[in-house]
């Protein structure tokens, strides 16, 4: 890692402003400039660090143009992995994330930085009159979605926004269980949710993006273990109650079935020790989610 423009002994600004980018030379200047006008005009100071995820393009180049902080780290490491860095390197405690892509509008910043007052974290939802969102992209974040609000029990319109406004001890408290990839910021969302941090959406706009995604279809897949791995961590119940109630649900409509014919299968038995082994390994990973994982849980 390699850091340039050192902060010196500036004051501590209100609000950093990290941006991952990966290849994003078109975007970067104009999303950065359009970040500082915002924020200048609003009234919030402010610093802004760009991590280069080992970009091989001009990336670099561009951010050395602007005023801001630039970290650049030798190989690409992943999003998750340039947030860290990122947020790590924060003066402030307050951080802002945003994508380098110009998709994210500026201008909820300042809303959110005053919700952030009243909120662990404030979270862009792009659920805004104007938002334009790949359409192949859409059951799979739907799906998504929904199953990680079922398992989380909150309604979340927004799983992995990249617009959001964190503290910054909040990240680190979370840090050993936050992905390097993409999955970084679902991981945070329920990481928050499910150990009663206060989350709060912002309805925003989302524009088209300058330049190629980085996300691959792919990493659909890498979501969906992520959901149910940040669960069983946090709240396994909710995994392996309803896991372990299909497996007696089958189990009892083949016993029932077998009384009938006067004939009991292995299949019936099979399926209610399959019910009753999934429930007691719920109740040891609920044991252990209570025991270990959360031990600074006491109110700041
Ligand atoms: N990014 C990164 N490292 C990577 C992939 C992406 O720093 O390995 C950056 C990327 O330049 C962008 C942000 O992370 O600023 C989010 O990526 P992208 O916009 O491609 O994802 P999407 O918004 O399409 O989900
Ligand atoms: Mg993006």
């Amino acid at each position: 890692m390699n850091a340039e423009t050192p902060p010196g002994d500036a004051p501590v600004p209100v609000l950093t402003v990290v941006i991952p980018a990966y290849n994003e030379e078109d975007a970067l200047g104009p999303e950065v400039d359009h970040i500082a006008s915002v924020l200048s005009e609003a009234g919030i100071t402010h610093e802004i660090i760009v991590v280069d995820d080992g970009s091989t393009d001009g990336t670099a180049e561009a951010a050395r143009t602007k005023s801001c902080t630039l970290i650049r780290l030798p190989r690409n490491h992943g999003y998750g992995a340039a947030l860290k860095k990122g947020i790590a390197a924060a003066r402030s405690e307050l951080v802002a994330i945003t994508d380098a892509d110009g998709t994210y509008p500026a201008e909820a910043l300042p809303e959110m930085v005053r919700l952030a007052g009243e909120y662990d974290m404030v979270v862009g939802a792009r659920t805004g009159g104007n938002v334009h969102i790949p359409m192949v992209r859409r059951p799979a974040k739907w799906f998504l979605r929904k199953l990680a609000s079922w398992l989380s029990g909150f309604k979340i319109p927004d799983l992995n926004s990249g617009l959001r406004v964190i503290r910054r001890s909040l990240v680190r408290r979370y840090a050993h269980i936050l992905p390097q990839g993409f999955s970084f910021t679902t991981t945070i969302s329920l990481a928050l949710l499910c150990n009663g941090f206060s989350v709060k959406y912002l309805p925003i706009d989302y524009r088209r993006r300058i330049g190629d995604s980085k996300i691959r279809a792919g990493h659909a897949w890498d979501f969906l273990l992520l959901i149910l791995r940040v669960m069983v961590l946090f709240n396994p119940l909710k995994v392996f109650l309803p896991m372990g109630a299909l497996a007696f649900l089958v189990g009892l409509a083949k016993f029932v079935y077998d009384v009938t014919k006067q004939d009991l299968s292995e299949s019936a038995v099979m399926c209610l020790l399959t019910a009753i082994l999934l429930w007691a390994i719920g109740l040891l990973a609920d044991q252990n989610a209570r025991l270990g994982l959360d031990r600074e849980a006491w109110p700041r």
